[in-house]
């Protein structure tokens, strides 16, 4: 059998990863359920600098990352059901696979699913290893494909599907809403979309920065209050016994003190990081500072749950910021050297696609 090829911008070289290269690859096999989804944009993600960068370890080359898609259905399997049809616009974020018959799939925790697989740079069951949204096509099953509506641009879609559900899940899960002081820790992409949203669903809302720098934007955002923890290191004290809840959306652990947080928690208040940072990072911990606390961790969101997300941005018109690029060998180039250097005000997406690949 002839595999189809798909073109995209690849990393080559973890240790040359800030020079991509044009690429063609062959798709995985396209089963029943599958959908092809001609890519019309796509963010930059935190994690596709980590992937890239080899932050987690050696990848099969080439590296296609991008997991932020937002494209049209070209092509449905002959068994999909679930509404699809060619020429919808839909999105694909970090997740193309799962079991979707095991306890957590049935119940809406399909990230949670033993079977997951990752949108790229990860074996299928089949050992095809999956490529992301810097391309021209993805093919995956209809499942992980979610309609966008349409007042919500492409541009200001995709970074949705990964960085936004994983902000939105947290947040929803731990009862950020009307009365509840919600912290924000880190404002980049993630962070900055989780001030939003947090802001839309109805809490108090404190950025939590290292440094002054994002202090005017993040009241722009919508932010109530404003912490720089660096200007401020037992900021824990000051705000003792404030937060219900705190999202750290940082891309590295190292700048923050878990030892100064605690403090600043209400008891029973939840401290939930969504950080993948460097493979080798350890996170400490003084157990003293921990108690009436919860510390835990997540991991993106349900499709369920980025439907949800869809349906409030769209019905509270909720507006991230966006910078975007022209996708190609120097648009994936620029973004990969000024998200190393925190140059992003706050998310980047890759546009013109048909410009590249057609
Ligand atoms: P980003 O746009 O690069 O933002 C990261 C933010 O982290 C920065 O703006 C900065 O905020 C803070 N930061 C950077 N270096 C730091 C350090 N050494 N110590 C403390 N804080 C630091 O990245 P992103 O796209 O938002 O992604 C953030 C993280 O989420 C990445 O690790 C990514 O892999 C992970 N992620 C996880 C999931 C999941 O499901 N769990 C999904 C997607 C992404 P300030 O300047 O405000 O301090
Ligand atoms: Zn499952
Ligand atoms: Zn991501």
């Amino acid at each position: 059998m002839v595999q189809d090829m798909f073109k995209g911008i690849a990393v080559v070289d973890h240790k040359d990863w800030k020079n991509p290269k044009k690429v063609e690859f062959p798709a995985k096999t396209f089963y029943d359920n599958d959908i092809d989804i001609k890519i019309e944009a796509c963010g930059v993600c935190g994690s596709d600098i980590h992937c890239a960068a080899g932050h987690w370890g050696d990848k099969a080359m080439p590296l296609v990352v991008g997991h932020e898609i937002i494209g049209k259905v070209v092509k449905l399997g002959s068994k999909c059901n679930t509404g699809l049809k060619v020429g919808d616009r839909v999105g694909v974020g970090a997740q193309v696979f799962s079991c979707l018959d095991c306890d957590r799939c049935k119940n809406n925790n399909e990230p949670y699913c033993p079977k997951f697989v990752t949108t790229y740079s990860q074996p299928y069951a089949d050992g095809y290893v999956s490529q992301g949204g810097y391309a021209n096509f993805v093919r995956v099953h209809e499942h992980f494909a979610v309609k966008i509506p349409e007042n919500i641009p492409s541009h200001l879609a995709a970074p949705l599907l990964c960085g936004g559900i994983t902000v939105y899940s947290p947040l929803l899960r731990n009862g950020c809403g009307p009365g509840k002081k919600v912290g924000i820790v880190g404002i980049g992409g993630i962070g900055h979309m989780g001030v939003l949203f947090a802001k839309a669903m109805g809490a108090e809302v404190y950025a939590i920065s290292r440094s002054n720098a994002k202090k005017e934007d993040a009241m722009k955002l919508g932010a109530d209050h404003y912490i720089a923890t660096k200007e401020d290191p037992d900021w824990g004290t000051k705000y003792f016994d404030t937060f219900d809840l705190i999202v750290v959306c940082a891309s590295s652990l190292s700048d923050i003190d878990f030892n100064v947080m605690p403090r600043a928690m209400k008891v029973g208040g939840r401290i939930v990081s969504i950080s993948v940072p460097e493979e080798n990072e350890v996170l400490t911990l003084k157990p003293f500072g921990l108690l009436g606390v919860s510390i835990a961790n997540s991991m993106l969101g349900s499709i369920k749950e980025i439907e949800q997300l869809l349906k409030l941005v769209s019905e509270k018109n909720i507006k991230i910021w966006v910078e975007t690029l022209p996708i190609g060998e120097a648009g994936v180039k620029e973004a990969f050297e000024r998200m190393d250097k925190g140059d992003v005000r706050y998310r980047f997406t890759l546009v013109d696609y048909e410009k590249e690949f057609d």
